[in-house]
């Protein structure tokens, strides 16, 4: 079979691949929709994983199920579904423990373009079949299913790091798809105002449909000065990081009420601390809650999110800019995301 991979730290190509084999407990999908990620670029071209060679890349889209593994019960050939970027091993102590995304290790839980061949294949490989795919609801398009593999845990799982109450003033800091998310779900649950930083006019006009209600950008100087001024300097209960480096941690513990929390989401590419400014952080005393987390799969959490989705309560096509047909323009699709012009948000191809 053809796949898109990555030859090696910095370059991509066509290679030619077995089919992936099915083990008992799993299932080989033909995509209907992939979509590229951030995090693939992260993998390429800053060599965010290390070196890889060969390695398919994608771990955003949905498919038709064409085999299942003995042992699986709720899925069967032909099946429409959907699958999140984190396929984690669900017998594993690590889930047992609650913590799925780190089975077998440290982030562990995330296998596609990582440990295995990622998604943007002819046919790719599901761990855990049955707890890893979700049937995919009629009322979601396989290219809005892509955004339910990643944009969407991910974003939201950064509202339950920062654990987001009714009333809740928080400040999303990147509004990229991730933090599009992390905006949509602090306003469905219940936060009364969402500042969000961030430059580019089409991710404020679409955060602005999500419930975004404040804007500032961080080219216009210090957030946290930004953020104080605009809450007459009591600053935010909570916040979402989901954009920018390590250097977003000090603003955002700035702009923080003592006993706020932050959830972090984002990829810290570089750096080898975290800033944590000593005095901002109530000398050690201020109960600012610092929590960062890959996000976890799963079938349950899918079949939850994408009723959000099939209910209308979360309208993901917002974010789908840029559309390809055809799985030989997975490639155009993977450039433009490295290239990212302004316009972009998520650029997705169906099959
Ligand atoms: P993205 O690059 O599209 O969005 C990030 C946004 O942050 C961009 O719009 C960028 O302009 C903005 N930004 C850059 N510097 C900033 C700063 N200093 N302050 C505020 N904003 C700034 O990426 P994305 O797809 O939205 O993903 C966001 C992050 O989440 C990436 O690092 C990605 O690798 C990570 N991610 C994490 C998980 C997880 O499970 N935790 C899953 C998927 C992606
Ligand atoms: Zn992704």
């Amino acid at each position: 079979m053809k796949g898109y991979a990555m030859l090696r730290i910095g370059e991509t190509g066509w290679i030619e691949k077995d089919r992936p084999t099915c083990g008992p407990d799993d299932a080989i999908i033909q995509p209907l929709a992939l979509s590229p990620c951030t995090s693939d670029i992260h993998t390429v071209w800053e060599g965010a994983l290390g070196e890889r060679e060969n390695l398919i890349l994608g771990h955003e889209g949905c498919g038709v199920v064409v085999e299942v593994g003995s042992n699986v019960k709720d899925f069967k050939k032909g099946d429409r579904i959907m699958v999140a970027a984190i396929t984690p091993d669900w017998q594993s102590v690590a889930a047992q423990s609650g913590y799925p995304m780190h089975s077998g290790g440290m982030l562990g839980g995330w296998k596609f373009s990582n440990f295995k061949d990622g998604v943007f294949g002819e046919y790719f490989h599901v761990n855990d079949a049955d707890g890893n795919l979700a049937l995919l609801p009629d009322e979601i398009s396989p290219a809005e299913a892509c955004m339910l593999s990643d944009m969407v845990p991910t974003g939201f799982h950064g509202v339950e790091l920062a654990d987001v109450q009714f009333g809740d003033t928080v400040l999303v800091i990147g509004i990229g798809p991730v933090g599009l998310m992390a905006v949509a779900g602090a306003h469905l649950r219940g936060a009364s105002r969402i500042i969000c930083v961030g430059t580019r006019p089409n991710c404020i006009e679409v955060a602005k449909e999500y419930g975004g209600t404040d804007f500032i950008s961080y080219k216009d100087g210090d957030i946290a000065d930004q953020v104080l001024d605009m809450t007459k300097g009591k600053g935010v209960d909570k916040v979402i990081l989901a954009g920018g480096g390590v250097e977003t941690f000090e603003p955002a513990i700035k702009a923080l009420k003592p006993g706020g929390t932050l959830g972090n989401v984002n990829y810290l590419g570089e750096g080898t601390y975290i800033n944590i400014p000593r005095v901002e952080w109530g000398v050690g005393m201020g109960h600012k809650k610092i929590v960062g987390g890959l996000m976890p799969g799963g079938r349950a959490r899918l079949e939850k999110l994408s009723a959000l989705v099939a209910n209308g309560r979360v309208d993901v096509s917002l974010m789908l800019t840029h559309r390809f047909e055809g799985f030989e323009k997975v490639e155009d699709a993977l450039m433009l995301m490295k290239d990212k012009p302004k316009d972009l948000i998520k650029p997705v191809v169906v099959l």
